[in-house]
């Protein structure tokens, strides 16, 4: 079946019979039909608008249908009209000549009106096919256009979401600092370089929080992060530009120090961060006080793996620790040996705990004023088999970088209460006789404490008023925050609280006055130093005057000369303990000095 495409048909003629027959012919058909008589007014009639077709005649006055047609083709408004010459000139030349120069078809005059009708119609057809095709194209190109767009905007979020993966993967989202894989990644490709630089160094410090782990358990977890995320801050302030500072994990931190000259310049990057983070942190209301404990390992390439500096700078910094923290070390071969000690020796402990190898010994303190026993203080030792009797200053600072400490401080706890029990039902001692229990600063700010306190205490069935703990000088005031609060609860169940080790420690007085504290354990170094006029005697003898005037009772630790005795004596000391009366003895050896006393002093 034929379409009938209908059409703008302009007609270009110059003869008006012909003009009008087609014009009438074809506007019969249903064609819209314009008509020109001349070649000029065509090209402006077919530009001002764009007919379908044009019918051309040739041989016109003016310009001739073959120029009319060039023109046409040479504008690019009307280039695509298609153009069917009409002609009575019928040599092939004519028409190749038609066609040359662009027209679409050629009919010879006169013509018949079926063949002009079906000419039309073809490339009407035709016209219409191709206009098609061009909308169809353009579409086609508009939804490329599209897609491509799409693809584009979808390859650049898919990028993204890949960069942002990665970056996740690299960094920690805490402190927003490169995390240990970028880290290690970082020090692989710096071993690799400096494999060809003889002479080149380099460092990593490995850094980890004092205390860090007291914090979270005393504050939270949230005080924690925020304490972290401030503590970072800090130490970025002291890096130099192309230093590498990450967080390893929990509250560890690593700094690559790629090109350095000497060891110093890492040492004093480790003193610049010391004495950065030793001002306060305000975090929320509370005040905290941290710092951390450098470990330091100089590269050069001796090095192969990056792990093995990094572990080297981690061995240096738990030596940093041991040194009583806040402080930084360098790492030197021999330190090697003594952490896998320490590490052989944790676990050792751990089955201590398990396989009951620890041991409380007991050591008496005597009232200087009625001459009684008047407190045993019990002291961990480790009762290891294969080896002699382990003392605590052995294992208890291992101890204390872990949460074994708290274990056992427990420990210790329940069997100094149960053993001062089964001395009073066994009627040698009276009521109040007591017991002295060391607790680790970790043990001392957990919110566990008092529970567990309130636990052993129900079991064995003494009172908090029969029980005396001993926490150090410097634990009490690096913590004096927790430790107030903490405090406050013991006095409730009239636990006494003694601060060992005074004078060691560098004690705000200020802070003194406003903790309810029982007893100053004056320690022993002064003690050990006393003579007549001497300057310790000033000092013993200045304790004395602040714990009287807080109200504090005094002991004197490590009196071992009666002439030490009659000094503490002479200067009003309280209490006093030390090997003069006796060392720390087991539970049985204890319980004979209750009975026996002290008869010749
Ligand atoms: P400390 O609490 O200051 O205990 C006193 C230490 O001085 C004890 O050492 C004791 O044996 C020793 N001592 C007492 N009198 C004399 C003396 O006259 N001369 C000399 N030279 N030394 C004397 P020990 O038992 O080795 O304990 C050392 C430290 O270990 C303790 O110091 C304490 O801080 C810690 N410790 C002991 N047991 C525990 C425990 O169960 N838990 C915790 N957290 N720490 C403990
Ligand atoms: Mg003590
Ligand atoms: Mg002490």
């Amino acid at each position: 079946m034929t379409r009938n495409y209908s059409g703008d048909i302009l007609i270009v003629d110059d003869m008006p019979n012909n003009l009008r027959f087609l014009s009438t012919t074809l506007t019969e058909q249903g064609y819209k039909v314009r008509s020109v008589t001349e070649g000029l007014m065509a090209l402006t009639v077919a530009q001002a608008a764009k007919p379908d077709l044009i019918l051309l005649d040739i041989m016109m006055p003016n310009i001739d249908g073959y120029e009319v047609c060039q023109r046409l083709k040479a504008n690019e408004q009307t280039c695509d009209i298609p153009v069917i010459f009409l002609s009575a000139l019928d040599e092939v030349l004519d028409k190749v000549k038609a066609f040359s120069v662009g027209g679409v078809d050629y009919i010879t005059k006169p013509f018949q009106l079926e063949e002009v009708l079906a000419r039309i119609q073809t490339h009407l057809s035709l016209r219409a096919a191709q206009k098609e095709i061009s909308q169809l194209n353009s579409e086609l190109e508009q939804r490329v256009r599209q897609r491509t767009a799409q693809l584009e905007q979808e390859i650049a979020e898919r990028l993204q979401v890949q960069e942002r993966l990665l970056h996740l993967a690299l960094h920690d989202v805490l402190t927003g600092l490169p995390n240990r894989t970028w880290f290690m990644k970082r020090l692989e490709q710096l071993l690799q370089q400096v494999s060809q630089k003889a002479g080149y160094l380099f460092a990593v410090l490995f850094l980890d929080c004092d205390r860090f782990q007291a914090v979270n358990d005393s504050l939270g977890h949230l005080v924690g992060d925020q304490l972290l995320v401030s503590i970072s801050k800090r130490i970025e302030l002291c890096v130099r530009p192309g230093t590498i500072l990450c967080r390893l994990g929990g509250d560890e931190f690593a700094i690559l120090l790629p090109d350095i000259e000497k060891n110093s310049d890492a040492i004093k990057i480790a003193n610049d961060i010391l004495r950065e983070l030793a001002a306060p942190f305000q975090i929320g209301e509370y005040q905290v006080f941290t710092n951390v404990s450098i470990g330091i390992a100089i590269g050069s390439d001796i090095y192969k793996q990056p792990e093995h500096i990094l572990r080297d700078a981690d061995t240096a910094m738990y030596r940093a620790k041991a040194n009583g923290k806040a402080c930084y070390q360098v790492f030197e071969q021999t330190m090697h040996s003594r952490a896998l000690h320490n590490f052989q020796l944790e676990s050792e402990l751990r089955h201590a705990l398990e396989r009951n190898e620890l041991v409380a010994y007991y050591q008496p303190i005597i009232s200087l004023d009625t001459n009684q026993i008047s407190s045993f203080e019990a002291l961990v030792r480790w009762n290891h088999p294969g080896k002699n009797l382990i003392a605590p200053n052995k294992f208890i600072p291992i101890a204390e970088e872990t949460a074994l400490v708290m274990a056992i401080d427990l420990f210790v706890l329940r069997q100094a209460c149960q053993q001062l029990r089964n001395w009073r039902d066994e009627g040698v001692a009276n009521e109040s006789l007591t017991v002295s229990v060391n607790l680790s600063v970790k043990h001392f700010i957990s919110f566990d404490l008092l529970k567990q306190i309130d636990n052993v205490l129900q079991e064995v069935g003494i009172d908090g008023s029969s029980l005396i703990l001993e926490i150090t000088e410097s634990d009490i005031m690096e913590n004096a925050e927790f430790a107030g609060k903490i405090i406050s609860q013991l006095r409730d169940r009239h636990i006494q609280l003694s601060i060992d080790d005074f004078g060691t420690g560098y004690s705000s007085l200020s802070y003194l006055h406003r903790i309810p504290i029982n007893h100053l354990k004056i320690d022993r170094s002064f003690v050990m130093r006393i003579g007549k006029n001497g300057k310790n005697t000033e000092i013993i003898k200045a304790i004395i005057a602040l714990a009287k005037s807080l109200g504090m009772l005094t002991i004197a630790e490590g009196v071992e000369t009666q002439d030490q005795l009659d000094q503490i004596r002479e200067l009003k000391c309280d209490f006093c303990q030390g090997y003069f009366f006796s060392k720390p003895v087991e539970a049985v050896a204890a319980r004979d000095l209750l009975i026996t006393g002290f008869p010749q002093f």
